[in-house]
């Protein structure tokens, strides 16, 4: 089989956060995706997508279930990563305004600022060019959303709002502020499940 043919198995983090959106959407762009609760199950995954939910509840749940350090370790060894909103959060090496004991899992060398966008824009929309995405702007969902406030040398901005990166890559991680998920246009899952084939391990 060709490795544009493979059918990927790719984790959600099913602790916290909208796991069924990012189920459903990981169907349609091809891949084969499973909850992940704990560290076997993990295991199993050639990629894991971190969804969207509240940062801070994700880091607590995380470290209560055994899954903080094994995803620091996947990721860190070169397991493709997806997380959108609190999910960039989590994948950020810097949060500007922790929770008190807020960690990340980390490895995309930017700082993140939560909750960026203030509270007369808590939630909007916004279409968006993201680079590496054919067929017109991406529509970018935004639920108290954090934005990129900066970026180290390896990081590539994909797509930026109001003058911040919104959708970030660096290596086999993305990023995204926003949810594609919600709008039932699953360009950006099969960008990440293109990656997750290039890294040429199916996860069986
Ligand atoms: N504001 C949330 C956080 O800090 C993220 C919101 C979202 O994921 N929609 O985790």
């Amino acid at each position: 089989m060709s490795a544009a043919e493979t059918t990927p198995v790719i984790g959600v983090f099913a602790l916290q956060g909208d796991v069924r959106e990012h189920l459903a959407a990981l169907r349609a762009a091809g891949a084969e995706p499973r909850e992940v609760r704990r560290p076997g199950e993990l295991a199993e995954c050639a990629a894991l997508v971190i969804p969207g939910g509240e940062s801070t509840t994700m880091s607590k749940l995380a470290h209560a279930f055994g899954l903080m350090e094994p995803l620091r370790e996947r990721a860190r060894a070169g397991m493709p990563v997806y997380g959108t909103c609190a999910g960039m959060i989590m994948l950020a090496d810097k949060i500007l305004d922790p929770r008190s004991g807020q960690e990340t899992v980390g490895g995309i060398d930017m700082i993140v600022r939560r909750n960026a966008f203030g509270r007369q824009n808590e939630s909007f929309e916004a279409a968006l060019d993201f680079a590496g995405i054919d067929g017109g702007p991406v529509e970018g969902v935004f639920i108290r959303a954090p934005w990129v406030e900066s970026t180290g040398a390896g990081v590539e901005v994909l797509a930026s709002w109001d003058g911040h990166p919104v959708a970030v890559r660096q290596g086999r991680l993305l990023a995204t502020a926003f949810h594609p998920e919600l709008t039932g246009d699953h360009r950006v899952h099969a960008l990440f499940t293109a990656m997750v084939r290039a890294a040429g391990d199916s996860g069986r």
